[in-house]
């Protein structure tokens, strides 16, 4: 049987891409929508063949619990809604995928973590790289130290924020923070699993050329993580810099991805050529994957417990900028 998947928020990620993923998977398929919105809930109906009692609001969400055609909730929220609707949708027996990234801060990650043990439900995070085969042969390269240990680490993401001035994603109480909290967070999981290890600390610097737009919320981010050994991997997060790579030199080579972490056109080489590894559907692999841990009772590769990972990492970012000096990660 595929499980059926219940998107709550109908925003550009869910419309964009989860929903047409959910078109290409084996183990799971788009059953239920929650939405604030009449008219979405009508063209989604419609275009997705989405029956009336499979389709909820933020007020009658909890009902959710007595439709058995759900098995998972998948938050698509703002950041600040990543809390509420995961806790909600475990304590109404159902699994849980929240998007990236999980919370407004560490404490909220944790909280969220608890209340899935104690529904007994699993928890996942939308780290949709960690399905994508030019990652995968990364954290081989890197944690195997195919081509020697990893001598020098930079990471960076970033594009030029020509949205809505008015979004969630500039508003603090909503996103929790800028471009680190949307773009950097695969920068940092990137240099986690290159190295295998988690960061011990932390030393950032920001910068800010549009302080109209940014008012609220950080726009370019410089960071120096320290790794056991005093390893330091560079990384940078950025609102107003198109930047999506990831660069290793290793004791007997070189690898890399760019551009690294869209949805597609992902591209890697190493100092032996180019890694030559087709694109994939990334959001599918996820999905199904976590349908089949599910299926299955195995944990996922991405649990609520590496989200939360890379959240101590920007707690310890946000505390650095602040205080101005290295700060301890956890
Ligand atoms: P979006 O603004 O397009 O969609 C947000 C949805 O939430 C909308 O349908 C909106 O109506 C709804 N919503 C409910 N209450 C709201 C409120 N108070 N304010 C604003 N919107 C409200 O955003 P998005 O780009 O789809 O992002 C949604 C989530 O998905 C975020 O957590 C984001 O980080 C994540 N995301 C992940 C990826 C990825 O590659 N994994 C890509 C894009 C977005």
């Amino acid at each position: 049987k595929k499980l059926g998947i219940a998107l709550v928020g109908l925003g550009n990620y869910a419309g964009g891409q989860l929903a047409p993923a959910l078109q290409h998977t084996q183990n799971c398929y788009l059953a239920g929508i929650v939405t604030g919105t009449p008219e979405k809930a009508k063209t989604w109906s419609a275009k997705y063949n989405i029956p009336q009692k499979n389709i909820y609001n933020y007020q009658n969400f909890d009902s959710i619990a007595q439709n058995p055609d759900i098995d998972i909730v998948y938050v698509v929220l703002p950041v600040s809604m990543h809390k509420e609707y995961t806790i909600r949708a475990a304590k109404a027996g159902k699994h849980v995928i929240c998007e990236k990234p999980m919370a407004l801060n560490a404490a909220d990650c944790r909280e969220m973590i608890d209340a899935c043990k104690q529904a007994n439900r699993m928890l996942s995070i939308g780290y949709r790289l960690h399905f994508e085969p030019h990652h995968i042969e990364v954290m081989r390269l890197g944690q195997q130290q195919v081509l020697g240990k990893v001598k020098q680490l930079e990471t960076a993401n970033g594009f030029v924020y020509g949205g809505d001035p008015n979004a969630w994603r500039l508003k603090k109480s909503l996103s929790g923070g800028g471009a680190l909290m949307d773009m950097g967070i695969y920068a940092i999981q990137g240099s986690r699993y290159t190295l295998g290890q988690e960061p011990i600390a932390v030393k950032a610097r920001q910068e800010k050329t549009k302080p109209d737009l940014f008012k609220e919320v950080d726009e370019t981010i410089f960071w120096e993580l320290e790794f056991r050994g005093n390893f330091i991997a560079h990384g940078k997060s950025s609102y107003n810099n198109n930047w999506g790579y990831l660069k290793a030199k290793t004791a007997n080579g070189f690898f890399e991805l760019e551009p690294a972490y869209g949805y597609g056109g992902i591209d890697g080489k190493t100092s032996s050529g180019p890694m030559n590894i087709p694109n994939v559907r990334q959001q599918a692999l996820q999905m199904d994957d976590f349908a089949s841990c599910v299926i299955n009772k195995k944990p996922t590769r991405v649990p609520g417990e590496e989200g939360l990972k890379d959240m101590k990492v920007i707690d310890a970012i946000y505390r650095s900028l602040d205080s101005g000096k290295q700060e301890k990660i956890g």
